[in-house]
């Protein structure tokens, strides 16, 4: 009998929905429960339950990730008006990832896994590109309206003292549209705390990039806070220490910058920079089941997942007894990066160990064996020696676990 690996602080562990949920607890039982005495506090973020308690369980789960510092989550059904016919839900409750990113003042970051055999679009990406999206505020939070005759628009600012400032957007000779959109420096600093922690955190360079040229001062905003808080924040000596750099362009030589990079570093985008750009490098690196995703908020918190959703489609297949071929790696990597996280906090080498073991037995898995879900074997090049269904892979991964964990 081998000796379990033990834990002192608890992993906030949220249960999700439908075929994530199946594979968590595939993975817990056949992954980590063998080597892993595994401590969590529990907190099932299923529809169901969000429902009973009026979603105080999302609420919950988030204070606990401020007591514990760490958590790691399933992928969670956001209901719509079909999910509440479907799960005769009380209400259409918000987003869980919304409620949580709320709470923690957290910004999310999303990685890509690079395999031997699977390419990505761009050849000379050898290493992943990681995003950090602001995401509060801008066109998200904004107010737009049509006009539909000749008039005078304008932005009017009125301070609590009776104060005004106001300035001419336009004098419309005909039909047209405006908008108006606002940010906050409270929260475009948080994000820069973010963007620098993780990059220290990860010890890659950090890249930054709005239009400063043209919105001379909504853009240079967000330039003058993120150099304010990396020199202010003490980033720069570590930074430095770090042997890592922070970089500053324009949004569309970061673009041409990007394409004709190796990869290996974090790209700070603005909030519809990097809903458009994350959607872009996701589908360039090969598959959406790839993509891991971290919340970072500025004092400290991690909250790890994997990018993907429930995977709906496959959940009705398995729920009519048939066999699915869904890829269970980025929930994998999500309690990896949450095992690590802990076992650093708490020195706990092993787990550190162990998490490094678990990922190389995930991507041996494919690189080595060519053993691989459906969504990986219609792009691997060599082709894959075996598609795997659910169970399979996931027995595959454990073969190549314990090989190492001996
Ligand atoms: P999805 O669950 O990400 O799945 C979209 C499609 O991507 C799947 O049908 C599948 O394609 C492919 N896919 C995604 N993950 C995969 C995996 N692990 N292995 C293999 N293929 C995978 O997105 P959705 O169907 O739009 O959303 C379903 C539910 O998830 C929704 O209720 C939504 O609210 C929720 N959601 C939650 C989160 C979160 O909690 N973080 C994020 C996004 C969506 P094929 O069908 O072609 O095989
Ligand atoms: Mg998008």
């Amino acid at each position: 009998m081998t000796i379990k690996i033990q834990m002192n602080t608890p992993l906030v562990e949220m249960d999700g929905d439908e075929m994530t949920r199946v594979m968590w607890a595939m993975v817990k039982k056949q992954l980590l429960e063998p080597y892993i005495d595994l401590k969590t506090e529990y907190y099932d973020l299923g529809l169901k339950k969000r429902d009973e308690s009026d979603d105080q369980i999302t609420v919950d789960a988030a204070e606990a990730i401020k007591k514990y510092g760490v958590g790691v989550k399933c992928a969670t059904i956001t209901p719509n008006a079909a999910r509440v016919e479907e799960y005769k839900l009380k209400k259409q409750w918000k987003s869980p990832n919304g409620t949580i990113r709320a709470i923690l003042d957290g910004t999310v970051f999303r990685a890509p896994l690079m395999l031997k055999n699977i390419e990505p679009a761009v050849r000379f990406w050898k290493k992943p590109i990681i995003i950090g999206r602001h995401a509060y505020g801008d066109v998200y939070k904004n107010v737009e309206f049509k006009v539909e005759k000749p008039g005078k628009a304008q932005l009017v600012y009125s301070s609590e003292n009776g104060d005004e400032h106001c300035q001419i957007i336009q004098e419309f000779k005909g039909p047209g549209v405006i908008q108006g959109i606002h940010n906050t420096d409270k929260s475009i600093a948080s994000f820069a705390k973010a963007c620098f922690t993780y990059a220290l955190d990860q010890k890659v360079d950090l890249w930054f990039a709005a239009k400063d040229t043209i919105s001379k001062t909504y853009d240079a905003n967000f330039k003058e806070i993120f150099e304010k808080v990396y020199a202010e924040g003490s980033y720069k000596n570590k930074f430095e220490k770090a042997g890592i750099i922070y970089f500053y362009t324009l949004i569309d030589d970061a673009v041409a910058r990007v394409v004709r990079s190796e990869g290996g570093f974090l790209w700070a985008c603005k909030n519809y920079d990097g809903d458009v750009l994350s959607d872009f490098l996701g589908s360039a690196y090969g598959s959406l089941a790839l993509l891991t995703s971290v919340l970072v908020s500025p004092y400290g918190y991690f909250e790890y997942e994997a990018a993907h959703g429930t995977v709906q489609k496959h959940y009705y297949k398995h729920l009519k007894g048939e066999k699915t071929s869904t890829n269970s790696m980025a929930i994998i990597f999500a309690w990896t990066g949450a095992l690590r996280k802990r076992g650093e906090l708490d020195s706990i080498p092993q787990l550190v160990t162990f998490a490094n073991n678990l990922e190389k037995a995930t991507l041996e898995t494919v690189e080595k064996d060519g053993i691989m879900t459906g969504d990986l074997a219609r792009i691997s090049n060599p082709p894959a020696k075996k598609v795997a269904n659910t169970e399979e892979f996931i027995q595959a991964i454990a073969k190549n676990l314990d090989k190492k964990m001996k």
